[in-house]
């Protein structure tokens, strides 16, 4: 599959490395621990990477490979590396890049493990954590010291849907030489493409858009660095162990033909959705980058191809008025995750981002009473009129 196809060819085809067994249209799901080998010879040659024979599914399996292949052309990478979820990607991602005395600037508001990772265990192995606000201009000159090494973001962020300036980022990383990582969750490589604007990796949690159906946990990591994802793959991902499964790999597969297609109903339903509460009376704030008053409105639309479908949204009223209004919503499902086709609604504070410092969390672009929507695939008129009656419920 060539960079010249489409990228609705290329999450249907690329990274195949030949035809099926048995001219299967679909390729079968490897489930075996072990391969074997035809010689001492044989595996003489595997083992000193003069072939690229498969030895154990830890190291490398078929059904992974396809899956590291494919993802590895949609974001315009060179190299993949799947972990069997997200926090394995991220956390194997940002141990391969830093080592004790180096410092890494992250942007304030993260997932939630993402930030106890980088807050609470690197600092245990010597590493400095410094948390910035990215969006600001001239905040990683101020924020960075000499041992800065890596800058870590998600763009949109998660839950307050900040927007990250990526070129400009990785710019000023360049300059005081420190390599930029993005988690493109929330994008996914059909809006957004990171490595094309300056950052050396790309992480995911595939468990979302990229499987679709919610009945994965999976995670990647892509980068345009060859040599870098070899020890990635062989000095991390294999030593941490966190191997994705070749079935988990088979149903990312099988999502991710559908990704553009899901993507542009999502992002369109989310678009109606953002608009029917901005006019709504009891709502008193609306996050979606959609919007043409969102603070990162303009850069969205410069690195992205679409404004996605999370959406972060606050009621007039306390806390309690929040939590009835949540509780009256019969269509959405109360849960974590997002990226489904159902549509999921969960607060922040109380759900993945409750590792959070109570007492800062306005600091981390948190509220308490923020709500936020992974708008669904549903029919949008029955999301808005089930949101409807939810807000209704307020006097
Ligand atoms: C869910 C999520 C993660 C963690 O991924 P898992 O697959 O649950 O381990 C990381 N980053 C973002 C933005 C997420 O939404």
């Amino acid at each position: 599959m060539s960079s010249r196809h489409g990228f609705e060819t290329r999450q249907i085809h690329a990274g195949s490395t030949g035809p099926n067994p048995e001219k299967a249209l679909n390729p079968p799901i490897f489930m075996t621990s072990t391969f074997t080998f035809d010689s001492i010879a044989a595996v003489d040659d595997v083992m000193s990477f003069r072939s690229d024979d498969y030895v154990y599914t830890r190291g490398n399996n078929p059904t992974l490979r396809l899956f590291e292949n494919r993802m590895a052309d949609l974001e315009n990478g060179v190299g993949a590396v799947a972990f069997a979820s997200g926090m394995a990607a991220i956390s194997s991602t940002l141990f391969s890049l830093l080592k004790p005395g180096d410092s890494v600037v992250a942007h304030k508001t993260l997932y939630g493990s993402s930030h106890s990772v980088i807050t609470t265990l690197l600092p245990r192995y010597g590493i400095r954590s410094i948390i910035a606000d990215l969006t600001l201009p001239g905040e990683l000159e101020r924020k960075a010291d000499k041992n800065t090494k890596l800058v870590y973001f998600e763009t949109p962020a998660n839950p307050d849907l900040s927007i990250i300036d990526i070129r400009q980022i990785a710019e000023q990383a360049a300059a005081i030489g420190a390599k930029v990582v993005v988690d493109n969750t929330f994008a996914t490589p059909f809006l957004q493409r990171p490595l094309d604007l300056g950052a050396f990796a790309v992480v995911h949690s595939a468990t979302k858009y990229l499987c679709g159906h919610g009945d994965v946990l999976g995670g990647v990591t892509v980068s345009k660095d060859m040599d870098y994802i070899h020890e990635l793959k062989f000095g991390y991902m294999c030593e941490f162990g966190g191997t994705m499964s070749p079935f988990n790999a088979w149903l990312l597969l099988r999502g991710m033909k559908t990704l553009s297609l899901r993507m542009e109903r999502h992002q369109e339903n989310a678009k109606k959705v953002a608009k029917f509460l901005l006019q709504h009376p009891k709502v008193s704030k609306v996050l979606y980058p959609g919007l043409t008053d969102h603070p990162g409105h303009e850069t969205a639309k410069k690195q992205m191809s679409g404004f996605g479908a999370m959406i972060s949204f606050e009621v007039a009223g306390d806390l309690s008025a929040t939590s009835h209004v949540v509780d009256a919503m019969k269509l959405p499902a109360l849960a974590v995750s997002l990226g489904d086709c159902e549509t999921l609604v969960e607060l922040p504070a109380a759900m993945t981002h409750r590792g959070y410092d109570r007492e800062h969390l306005a600091e981390f672009g948190l509220t308490e009473s923020m709500i936020r929507l992974s708008i669904g695939l549903e029919s949008v008129v029955d999301i808005i009129e089930d949101l409807g009656q939810a807000l209704g419920r307020l006097s």
